[in-house]
This record gives C-alpha cells, structure tokens and sequence, in this order.
C-alpha cells in the first residue's frame, strides 16, 4: 500500500518541500491557513484539507513546516489540529524551527493518539527546499527514524541523528546561533569598511581567500551588494530564532552575550524596517547608523 503523506504549513519552505513529495508519487493531502498557497500543489496532484485535522486523517506520515511555536500550537494542538486527526502508529514529523518545549509538548500529543512524533527542523533555505537538498537534525526514537526514512530521502540531502525527543530542535537553535552572527559579522565589516572608503568586494574577496571563507558570506555578500533582499528567510523569523535561543540560554543557565546583542541588532533591523524582508537586511539597520549604503562600485 501506498505511504499517505499529510503536509500542513506551504510557507516558503513548506510549498517545495511538499511539491517533492507530491513529484515522488506520494498520495499528499496538503492544508495551508491561507488556503490560496495551497493551489500550486493542487495543480501538481495533491489534495487540498480545510483543516489540519484532516490533513493528517488516514496520513501514515504528517509533516508540519510552520512558522514558529505559537503557530505549531494552533495549527498541531489546536482545535481541527493535527492531532484530531492523527491515527495511531502514524508518524507526526515537525519540521519548524521551534524551543525543545514546544517539541515536547507536541512529542506528548501525538503519544497520547499512539502515534510517533520526530522534531526534524531543516538546514538549508528556498533553494534547498525546492531541490530536495535540506540537511535534516533529527530527534526521536531511531526506529521511527528508520520508518521514515524513504519519506525523508525524499526531501533531503543529508539527515544528522542529534539524539533522543527534542534533539533536532536543540541542534537546529545551535546550528541558527551561528548563522545569525554570520549574518550581522558579515554586515557589520562591509557597513565600516564601505564608511572608510574601501570596496565592499573587495571586502568579500579577501574573507573567500582564507580558511574563514564560506559560500554563505559569498551569497549574502552579493545579496547586499546587489541591494536584492528577496526573501529566502526572512529577518522576523531570524529574530523569532535568536529569541528561542536567548530562552534556552536562560533555562540551561547559559549565558548568550554575543547572542544577546546579535538579537537586539534583528529587532532593531526589523522594527525600522520590513520584517519580511530576508534577514540580511539587517545591514540597513547598520547603515543608517553609519548613515552610509554598501552596494557595489
Ligand atoms: P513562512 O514562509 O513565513 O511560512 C510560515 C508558514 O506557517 C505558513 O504556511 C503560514 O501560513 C504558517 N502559519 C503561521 N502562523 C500560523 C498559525 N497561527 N496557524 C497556522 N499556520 C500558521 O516561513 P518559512 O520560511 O517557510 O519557514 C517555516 C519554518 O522553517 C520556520 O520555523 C523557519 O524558522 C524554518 N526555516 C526556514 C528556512 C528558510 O530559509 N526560509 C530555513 C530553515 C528553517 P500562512 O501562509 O497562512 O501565513
């Protein structure tokens, strides 16, 4: 019998990671909140739900790719939520970048249906969601992961077992600590040394040469320089991120202090300018400080 994926949640990363999966012959029955993103995926095949209750009913396996814990909550936990309809021994996969507590409030949901639950966020943006490319940080039982696995190949380049419930949730807010002071290094070094007359290319070339170079500071950079934000991730999310992280710091007892002052700066970036925007907009922010523009010469 054929695997019967539901899919809730067809936001920028949802829409390609369910275009895959509908591609890959899976029978897919895909819920959207604003249900006219769901008519791409209609056109490919798949089945659109008025709710995620029944997005998931009869669906062996459920993905949800929501934007941040609040909308996990309604959209899993909530009224006609997934969990209404999940079936037992079905697997509940949540892919959103979220804290360890909402993994484990919804890894206890689907275990009182007798269902599996993994937290499975992603590695990887539009681009990667669109190929099949993500890089998967997987928490749960390995058996579930095992069960799963063909579906995840599906959408997937590379799938990181963290470790137990909650892992691939943790791992993810690591790996987006990272990412997030990429971004604002990044930002900063071209706004100062755009102000002190150097080339902003120059600038990029030099970080490319040596062991700190990286294909995120070649992309970003021309981003910048191009003035092209088009959203990939964008910066309200980011700063939803390094908030998830400042509240676990707190409760590992962690102290952040780069982080802190990296998220204030997302906050700042965000309050004067479009959240929606992708997050290496956060370099407007640093240049009406400076009172200067990087674009290229
Ligand atoms: P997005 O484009 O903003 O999509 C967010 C999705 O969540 C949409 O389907 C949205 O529905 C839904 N949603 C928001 N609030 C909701 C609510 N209260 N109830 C039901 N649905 C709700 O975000 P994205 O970029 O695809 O990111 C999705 C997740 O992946 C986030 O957790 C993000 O941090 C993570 N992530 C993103 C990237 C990236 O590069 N974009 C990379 C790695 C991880 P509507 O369409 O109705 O608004």
């Amino acid at each position: 019998m054929r695997t019967r994926i539901g899919f809730v949640g067809l936001g920028i990363m949802g829409r390609g990671m369910a275009a895959n999966l509908v591609k890959a012959g899976y029978e897919l029955t895909v819920y959207n909140r604003t249900r006219a993103k769901a008519k791409e995926l209609e056109a490919l095949g798949a089945r659109v739900s008025n709710t995620p209750a029944d997005a998931a009913a009869d669906a062996d396996i459920v993905f949800t790719m929501l934007a941040d814990p609040p909308a996990v909550k309604q959209a899993v936990l909530g009224t006609a939520g997934v969990i209404e309809g999940l079936k037992p021994g079905a697997i509940l996969i949540d892919c959103s970048t979220v804290d360890p507590e909402t993994s484990a409030c919804v890894r206890e949901a689907a275990e009182a249906k007798n269902a599996l639950f993994l937290d499975a966020p992603v590695a990887g943006s539009k681009d990667a969601a669109t190929k099949g490319e993500l890089i998967l940080m997987v928490g749960g039982d390995p058996e579930t992961l095992e069960r799963a696995k063909p579906v995840l190949d599906v959408i997937s380049k590379k799938i990181i077992y963290a470790g137990p419930s909650g892992s691939g949730t943790m791992l993810k807010l690591c790996f987006n600590l990272v990412v997030s002071h990429m971004m604002a290094a990044l930002s900063e070094a071209l706004v100062l040394g755009t102000k002190a007359g150097l080339s902003p290319q120059t600038i990029i070339d030099t970080i490319m040469t040596g062991v700190i170079g990286s294909r995120f500071y070649e992309w970003k950079g021309s981003c910048i320089l191009n003035r092209d934000f088009t959203t990939n991730f964008s910066l309200k999310l980011m700063h939803k991120d390094l908030s998830l992280i400042a509240s676990a710091g707190y409760s590992l007892g962690t102290p952040l202090p780069v982080t802190a002052a990296v998220k204030e700066l997302y906050a700042a970036a965000k309050g004067i300018g479009n959240p929606e925007e992708d997050f290496c907009a956060i370099v407007k922010a640093l240049e009406q400080f400076a009172q200067v523009e990087v674009k290229r010469q």
